[in-house]
């Protein structure tokens, strides 16, 4: 079944073409060897090992700012102790630019405001570096339906600046819309973040992450259990926002990936097109 479960997986990402781009999917072949899975690392980051097609393969999640046209290396090391190298190749991938205006102390930030913004960022960094035992799919459920009002990679301009691009899927959903959890997990955080807002952070296990941001309520407390479904808490407009919606990461070995690559075609087709109420 789980064979089944990866097969498919791999099809999807392969349907969409290669997925081994900035803020994609990597499947890197490493070889036939052994009964237990090699340990993989990429940029020092533990990277998703998994048999797939009789073969141990990494899933690896490549970051955002990686180079277009660059060569990854995975260094891996089997279960006999032979360290191994498998290299990729990362393809070119546009993303659009999108302009918002926000209240300028997103913007413009005083000392203080810094400070905490980059202990935040911190905070999320060392989350998203634990590589836990619990072992789930990729396959992600919809934590809610409405319609997709900003796409992950987007360049985003905020009041004119350039920022960093889009490291999330944005869903426009009312304010008060139940947000449920997209696969089970563990809570990694439940907090106030200055621009992510009322924010959740899941760990699903062998670095899988999804985050959730701009919260209206959080329902649940780090260091809980959760299933895929549970209620998580609801849609807000808390940080940094324009209007009420979800903001939705996925990251994979410390890197944001994009959301839609984990969906299947029914529950992409439902956000693409489901209309504004
Ligand atoms: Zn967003």
């Amino acid at each position: 079944m789980r064979y089944l479960i990866w097969l498919f997986f791999a099809i999807c990402l392969f349907a969409t073409g290669d997925a081994s781009y900035p803020g994609g999917v990597a499947i890197v072949p490493l070889g036939e060897f052994g009964k237990s899975a090699p340990i993989a690392h990429l940029g020092g980051a533990r990277v998703r090992v998994e048999r797939l097609d009789g073969e141990w393969t990494a899933i690896v999640g490549v970051a955002i700012d990686t180079k277009e046209g660059s060569t990854q290396t995975i260094v891996y090391e089997t279960a006999d102790g032979k360290r191994m190298e498998a290299k990729f190749a990362v393809g070119k991938k546009s993303y659009p630019t999108q302009k918002l205006k926000v209240d300028d102390r997103f913007v413009e930030l005083n000392a203080s405001t810094l400070e905490r913004a980059q202990s935040e960022q911190q905070e999320m960094r060392s989350a998203l570096a634990v590589f836990g035992d619990r072992h789930s799919q990729l396959r992600m459920r919809l934590p809610l339906v409405a319609p997709i009002s900003g796409y992950f990679g987007s360049r985003r301009v905020f009041n004119g600046k350039p920022k960093r691009p889009h490291s999330g899927m944005d869903l426009a959903a009312p304010k008060g819309t139940t947000i449920a959890a997209p696969q089970d997990g563990s809570v990694a955080l439940a907090k106030n973040l200055y621009f992510c807002g009322n924010s959740v952070l899941i760990d699903h296990g062998e670095g899988l992450f999804t985050l959730f941001c701009h919260m209206d309520t959080i329902a649940v407390s780090k260091g809980s259990e959760v299933l895929a479904g549970d209620e998580l808490g609801s849609v807000g407009s808390t940080g940094r926002v324009t209007a009420a919606h979800l903001h939705w990461s996925v990251g994979l070995n410390g890197a944001w990936i994009d959301p839609l690559l984990l969906l299947d075609a029914n529950e992409t087709r439902a956000i693409q097109t489901v209309r504004n109420r």
